[in-house]
């Protein structure tokens, strides 16, 4: 039997609801057969689009669909230079359209060609939030009301919105940002919340590797009280060694991940037990294929998934997610940012959420299309990214 071959590969840039978007078409020899793959790196995705235009698609072209992993190793090494977010994301387009293809041969769903489900559907979290700990409240009700049993929440935003901060004279424009403040409020937040809700709801909050370590350890122990599903990114990628700090000191669950760019940055944290989940981004690893990887090493040491779900992963991105949480045995959530209607029409067979659970459709592949035409009238905007321009009281630039 002849083996299909990749004719062609088609990068689709639009923007519907704010991030614009990467998707990845792969187009193979047999005439209709085609796979989509999330290539999403929202602030650089001219970058992502050359990389894969200039460099992939030339080195992909007559090569077997069938052989997802080759591809995927190849495709992380050919360009010598490697584990950087434009490349992987561009190599995660190529991976989870492959993916799709070959469950569309099958005729099978993606989840039945990595081992069957687990599970009839996965547990989503969402965000709740508010300028004031009050509209938080009236925000976590509003979606506890729509079937959600967790729920990510914060006050002000990462960081909180200081009425008053004590800037120096000159000061540039600019989203600014106060450690001490950021940690009352959130604590305030927090008390509030479970008294006045109760300790049944599954709460998340996401720091957002904003806090100096020492201040993160003693964030982490505060919180503990509150009894959280979870506390995501306390410390950046760079300072891996405190997260013993915070285990030694308190049992709030972390979760920790979506800037890591090689599933080899995960081993340290999970061989000693330091994380309770891995928040990867998928496409940020490169796709499917990494990420059942990480998460099987991750199964061994008692870890669970909880992939990265927000506004800039394309809705690919996020049935390829679906996917990846039905067939682990060590599944933990799924993070979920509720797409306004038009997305549904924009990408056919867009997983739906009922009750806070999202469920799979049983099309094969990854059970999700893109109408071009469609995303032809949301063209991509060029701006200037401003919310990652954070600064601290004093104007000193600091992680967003
Ligand atoms: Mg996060």
């Amino acid at each position: 039997m002849a083996a299909v071959t990749i004719k062609d590969v088609k990068v689709v840039l639009t923007q519907p609801a704010g991030s614009r978007l990467i998707v990845v078409k792969v187009i193979t020899s047999e005439p209709g057969l085609y796979g989509v793959g999330c290539a999403t790196f929202t602030q650089r995705f001219h970058a992502v689009y050359a990389a894969i235009e200039r460099h992939i698609k030339p080195f992909l072209i007559g090569r077997d669909v069938d052989r997802i992993e080759e591809t995927f190793q190849m495709l992380m090494v050919n360009g010598y230079w490697r584990n950087g977010p434009v490349l992987n994301n561009a190599i995660s387009g190529i991976d989870q359209a492959l993916w799709d293809i070959k469950g569309k041969r099958a005729k099978m769903p993606v989840y039945q060609l990595l081992g069957g489900k687990c599970r009839e559907a996965a547990a989503c979290y969402t965000h709740a939030g508010g300028d004031t700990i009050e509209a938080a409240i009236d925000s976590l009700r509003a979606l506890m009301a729509q079937g959600y049993q967790y729920l990510r929440v914060d006050c002000g935003g990462y960081g909180g919105k200081p009425a008053q901060l004590h800037k120096p004279e000159g000061a540039a424009e600019g989203p600014y940002f106060d450690r001490k403040h950021y940690m009352r409020t959130q604590l305030k937040l927090f008390e509030r919340v479970r008294a006045e809700l109760g300790y049944e709801i599954e709460l998340c909050h996401d720091i957002h590797e904003r806090l100096q370590p020492i201040e993160a350890v003693g964030f982490a122990k505060d919180m503990e009280q509150f009894k959280l599903f979870f506390l995501e990114d306390p410390l950046a990628p760079e300072d891996l060694e405190w997260f013993k700090n915070i285990r030694q000191q308190c049992s709030t669950p972390i979760a920790m991940g979506e800037l890591f760019n090689h599933p080899r940055e995960w081993q340290p944290l999970i061989e000693g037990r330091l994380i309770d989940f891995i928040r990867m981004h998928v496409s940020q690893m490169g796709g499917i294929t990494p990420a059942r990887h990480v998460a099987a090493f991750a199964n061994m040491y008692g870890i669970r998934t909880a992939w990265h779900g927000p506004g800039d992963t394309s809705p690919v991105g996020h049935a390829a997610n679906l996917h990846l949480d039905l067939v682990a045995p060590n599944f933990g959530i799924q993070e979920w940012c509720r797409f306004p209607e038009h997305v549904y029409e924009m990408f056919p067979g867009l997983p739906e959420v009922r009750q806070g659970y999202m469920y799979p459709n049983d099309r094969p592949g990854l059970g999700i299309d893109i109408d071009e035409k469609l995303a032809a009238k949301y063209p991509c905007e060029d701006e200037v990214i401003w919310w990652t321009q954070c600064r601290l009281p004093d104007g000193t630039p600091v992680r967003p």
